[in-house]
C-alpha cells in the first residue's frame, strides 16, 4: 500500500496524461501518440489504484487474466469491418461495469448506512451510475446487433412507443427517488431501478435506426463515460471521476458534432424515430439502371479534368482502400484533379472512412467535407461511388416521405457522370432504394468493389 500523497499523485499525472492523449487524438499526425498516452495513463491509473488500499488480489488477478484473454482474443480475431460492432460491445461492458460497481457497493455499505447514512454524493452517484450504466449496457448491445445485423438497421419502433418509454424513465427515476430518500429499506426500490435502466436501455435504442444510428451510439458512448464518472463518485476515485468526465463531455462534444451533420435535433434523436419506416423509399417504383462495364468506364475517366471519390461502407467491407488509393495517384498522373468526399456517418463508426483512407496513406488535404466538396460537384465530370448508398441517397434531399429525409447527403447526382460500384442493387444500412441509380447520368459498375477497382486500373493502364 502507498501513501495518499503517492496516490494522489499517481491520479494527478494519469489525468493530465488523459488530457494530452485526448487533445492529441484530434490531429491525424499526433492521433497514434495520442492514443498510447492514453494507455499509459490507463496502466498508470490502475496500478494507482490497485495500490491505494489494502486488497486481496485473488480475484482482481482472475479477472484481469479472464477479461484480458477475451479481450485479446476478441480483438485480435475481429475482422476489420466488425470493428464497429466490437466497439458497440466494449462500450456496453464499460456500462454494465459501472452499474455492478454501484451495486456491489450498495450491498457493501448498506448495513454500515443503518448506523451512518451516507452522503448525498454517494447516494446520488449509485443512483445514476446504476441508472446511466443499465441504458448504456442494453442500449450498446441493441447497438451491437442493429450494426452486426442480427437485427434489422430500420427503426424498430411500436405503437405508443414514446409513451412507453416515458413511463419507463419515470419509473426508474421514481425508483431512484425512492431509494435516495430509504436507502436501507427500499432494497426492492434499488432492485427495480436496476430492471428499468436495463429495459429502458433496449426501449431507448430499438426505434433508432437508418440516420439515427449514428447519433445513438454515439450518446451511448458518452453515456457510459458519465456512468464511469458517477461510479467514481460511489467508490470515491478521483481518476475514475476525471476520466469518465472526459469520455462524457467528448462523447456529448461528438453527439452533437453527429445531430449537426444528421441535421437533427437531440431531442427528435431521443423522441422520435426518424421517419420510422413506410415512406416512398421503400415502396416506390423502381427505375431502370444503367450498368457499365469498367472497359468503358476507364475510358469516361480518362477524359475526366475532375473525380471526386466517395467511398461508403462497402469500400470497408470490400477492403478497396489501397487500391482507391492507386486508382487516385493513376488518375492524377493523368492530370486530372481528384478529391475525396467524405460524409461524417459514411461507414458505421465516427471517422471510419478516415481511418481506411489514413490506412492506405491517402493525403489527407485530398479528404474533403460534405459541404466542401459539394459545393464543387456541378463542376465535377465524374463521381464516383464506392459502396456508398445511403450518404449518397437523393430521396433524402428530395422525397418529404422518405424515412431519412432531411439527411444532408453528398450530392453526386450533380457530377456529370456517376459510377456507383456496388455488387448489387441491394439496399444500404437504412434498408431503403436508392433513386441514383436510375439517374441518367449514373452508370452501375456491378462486382465487388475491390475487383472493380483493379479491374479499372488495370484498364486505364492498358488505354
Ligand atoms: P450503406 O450502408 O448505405 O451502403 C453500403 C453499400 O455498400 C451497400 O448498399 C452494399 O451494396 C455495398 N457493399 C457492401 N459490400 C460491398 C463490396 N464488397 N463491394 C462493393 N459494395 C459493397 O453505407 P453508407 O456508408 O453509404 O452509409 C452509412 C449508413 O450506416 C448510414 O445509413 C448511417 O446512418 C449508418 N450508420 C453509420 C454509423 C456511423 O457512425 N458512421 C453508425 C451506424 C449506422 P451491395 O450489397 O449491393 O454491394
Amino acid at each position: 500500500m502507498i501513501s495518499p500523497t503517492l496516490v494522489n499523485l499517481g491520479y494527478l499525472i494519469a489525468s493530465v496524461l488523459f488530457i494530452m492523449g485526448l487533445k492529441m487524438l484530434s490531429r491525424q499526425k499526433t492521433a497514434r501518440m495520442g492514443n498510447r498516452l492514453s494507455a499509459v495513463a490507463m496502466l498508470l491509473a490502475v496500478v494507482t489504484a490497485l495500490l491505494s488500499q489494502e486488497m486481496g488480489y485473488t480475484y482482481i488477478i482472475a479477472g484481469f487474466v479472464i477479461g484480458g484473454l477475451i479481450g485479446t482474443v476478441a480483438a485480435s480475431r475481429v475482422q476489420l469491418t466488425a470493428m464497429p460492432e466490437l466497439v458497440a460491445l466494449f462500450n456496453g461492458f464499460g456500462g454494465v461495469a459501472s452499474l455492478l460497481v454501484g451495486w456491489a457497493e450498495y450491498e457493501d455499505a448498506r448495513w454500515i448506512w443503518v448506523q451512518q447514512a451516507p452522503t448525498l454524493i454517494t447516494l446520488l452517484g449509485t443512483f445514476l451510475a446504476v441508472l446511466i450504466g443499465g441504458v448504456t449496457f442494453t442500449g450498446s448491445l441493441v447497438a451491437y446487433a442493429k450494426l452486426a445485423q442480427k437485427l434489422p438497421g430500420r427503426p424498430l419502433g411500436i405503437r405508443g412507443q414514446q409513451i412507453i418509454n416515458a413511463v419507463f424513465l419515470a419509473a426508474a427515476l421514481a425508483a431512484g427517488v425512492a431509494f435516495m430518500l430509504n436507502p436501507v429499506g427500499m432494497y426492492p426500490a434499488f432492485l427495480a431501478l436496476v430492471g428499468l435502466s436495463l429495459v429502458f436501455g433496449v426501449l431507448f435504442t430499438l426505434p433508432s435506426g437508418g440516420a439515427d444510428m449514428p447519433v445513438a451510439i454515439s450518446l451511448l458512448n458518452s453515456c457510459s463515460g458519465l456512468a464511469a464518472c458517477a461510479a467514481g463518485f460511489v467508490i470515491d476515485n478521483t481518476v475514475l471521476i476525471v476520466a469518465g468526465a472526459l469520455v462524457g463531455a467528448s462523447g456529448l462534444v461528438l453527439t452533437m458534432i453527429m445531430c449537426k451533420a444528421m441535421n437533427r435535433s437531440l431531442r427528435n434523436v431521443l423522441f422520435g424515430a426518424f421517419g420510422g419506416g413506410g415512406g416512398k423509399g421503400e415502396g416506390a417504383e423502381r427505375g431502370q439502371e444503367n450498368p457499365i462495364d469498367a472497359d468503358a468506364a476507364s475510358y469516361v475517366l480518362e477524359a475526366a479534368d475532375s473525380v471526386v471519390v466517395v467511398p461508403g461502407y462497402g469500400m470497408a467491407v470490400a477492403q478497396a482502400q489501397h487500391a482507391v488509393r492507386e486508382l487516385a495517384e493513376l488518375l492524377a498522373e493523368n492530370g486530372t484533379s481528384v478529391t475525396f468526399g467524405v460524409h461524417p456517418v459514411a461507414g458505421r463508426m465516427p471517422g471510419h472512412m478516415n481511418v481506411l483512407l489514413a490506412e492506405a496513406n491517402v493525403p489527407y488535404d485530398q479528404l474533403l467535407e460534405m459541404d466542401d466538396v459539394n459545393a464543387q460537384m456541378s463542376n465535377t465530370d465524374v463521381a464516383i461511388v464506392i459502396g456508398a448508398n445511403d450518404v449518397v441517397n437523393p430521396a433524402a434531399r428530395d422525397d418529404a416521405d422518405s424515412t431519412i429525409y432531411g439527411m444532408p447527403i453528398i450530392n453526386v447526382d450533380h457530377a456529370r457522370t456517376v459510377f456507383v460500384l456496388k455488387r448489387s442493387m441491394a439496399s444500404g444500412f437504412a434498408g431503403i432504394d436508392n433513386p441514383l441509380f436510375y439517374k441518367d447520368n449514373t452508370r452501375m459498375l456491378f462486382g465487388d468493389a475491390k475487383a472493380s477497382i483493379e479491374a479499372l486500373i488495370a484498364e486505364l493502364k492498358e488505354n
